[in-house]
């Protein structure tokens, strides 16, 4: 019965997430190769999944060291975690042990991730300590805008205890209503999605009214420039957004500097990787998510497109930095002759072109382009031919494209903005 060590061990790695972040590179490369190194091991001795992969390539967890050998396993896909659950889970716990934590699901199927209440407990506690990195106080008070089925029924101890307090706020409320409980609740920082607070800041314009909310977090979703902005001037706000997941924690926040996105390595290890799977400049996102054990998520897929910045960060964090997170690894745009092309360089381009607040490009039939921009004066018909250009440039002339403004492009509460949507 080997299953109270671990246990014991994610109780000390929650407990110990609160010592101070590693600052010098060299601190952090040995506290990732130290977790890397436990993850492997008990991977190894738990779960059939890696134990078979590493034994059918002759490895053992000694052959891992460093970030770079993760490459030596394959990469996990969505559909293998779908299909192969028992098999990764570890040998220690049984699917009544972890209740399942649903993704949103909202590019596709939900998927259930088995997780022990003490691996839940972890994952809060690795969120709470993003928030205090931005200036919060954790004896300051939050508001949090969930789905009703997502806003917890008990309070954590250290809530009891008047640390980390927060009010929900149901995110199907109409948004009066939410500006109302917002304005009861008087929080220091706001944790919302970056589509909600483009919502609740629009209606406090249209209002011509402010709250004071000093900090805001936002995750899942596009933030664009506009409503960052906005969030300035109606909240008072300095925004933070956080790229995270159900199945990773949260994996990299803004530097505080804005420079990108600090990826957080001494507890999930990204990489980027091209088509062919070699590591990659931009590419998709696979995870390596240090902290779990009952059922290991090594090399997994998790399904977005990012890129990495050149160098190390200006502001001196010895974090790996990502300089975009650009959506959905899914969108790939397939040419006429079978190619498939990345959307990322199209969509950089249209988050920097003037005039444009927002946009989504969609797919009307296999080679006709439909791109809906929220836009303003600055968006000149001169400046739309040269956004014709550019797309017909990226996809080497076989693709056609038609610009259509619209007045906005909210989505339901909880779902994540598409910035591309293709026909598949
Ligand atoms: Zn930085």
């Amino acid at each position: 019965m080997a299953w109270p060590r671990t246990r014991f061990q994610l109780l000390l790695a929650g407990v110990t997430a609160w010592s101070r972040f590693p600052a010098a590179p060299g601190a952090l490369a040995r506290l990732q190769a130290r977790r890397l190194r436990a993850l492997l091991d008990y991977a190894f001795r738990h779960s059939a999944c890696y134990r078979d992969a590493m034994t059918a390539r002759r490895l053992r967890p000694d052959d891992f060291r460093a970030p770079e050998d993760l490459g030596k396993l394959p990469v996990l896909e969505k559909s293998a975690v779908r299909e192969r659950a028992a098999d990764l889970l570890s040998d220690e716990f049984s699917f009544a042990d972890c209740p399942r934590r649903s993704t949103h699901g909202t590019t596709g199927e939900p998927l259930g991730i088995p997780t022990l209440p003490l691996e839940r407990w972890l994952d809060s506690v690795l969120w709470a300590r993003v928030y205090p990195d931005a200036g919060f106080r954790p004896w300051q008070r939050q508001a949090k805008i969930a789905l009703p089925s997502r806003i917890p029924t008990r309070r954590y101890l250290a809530q009891r205890l008047g640390l980390f307090r927060r009010t929900h706020v149901a995110a199907t409320e109409p948004v009066a209503e939410k500006i109302r409980a917002l304005r009861a609740a008087r929080p220091q920082a706001l944790v919302c999605w970056a589509s909600t607070l483009d919502e609740i800041t629009a209606e406090l314009e249209r209002a011509d009214t402010v709250l004071d909310i000093p900090l805001v977090f936002s995750t899942s979703s596009m933030l664009w420039p506009v409503v960052r902005e906005r969030a300035g001037r109606r909240l008072g706000a300095k925004v933070t957004d956080i790229y995270g997941s159900i199945e990773t924690g949260p994996i990299a926040w803004e530097c505080e500097e804005r420079h990108g996105y600090h990826v957080h390595s001494d507890r999930v290890i990204v990489e980027l990787l091209d088509e062919a799977g070699r590591p990659a400049r931009a590419g998709r996102v696979v995870c390596t998510v240090l902290w779990r054990r009952a059922f290991p998520l090594i090399r997994y897929a998790l399904g977005d497109l990012a890129e990495w910045a050149d160098g190390p960060c200006p502001c001196g964090r010895p974090y790996p930095l990502l300089k975009a997170l650009s959506g959905r690894a899914t969108d790939l745009v397939e040419l006429p002759d079978g190619s498939r092309v990345s959307s990322v360089t199209l969509r950089a381009a249209l988050f920097g072109t003037p005039g444009i607040e927002q946009f989504q490009l969609v797919q009307e039939t296999p080679t006709r382009f439909r791109l809906r921009v929220v836009a303003r004066d600055a968006f000149t018909a001169d400046i739309e031919r040269s956004v014709i250009d550019e797309f017909r440039r990226q996809y080497a002339g076989a693709l056609e494209l038609r610009v259509e403004r619209v007045p906005d492009l909210h989505v339901a509460p909880g779902a994540k903005f598409r910035p591309v949507v293709l026909l598949k």
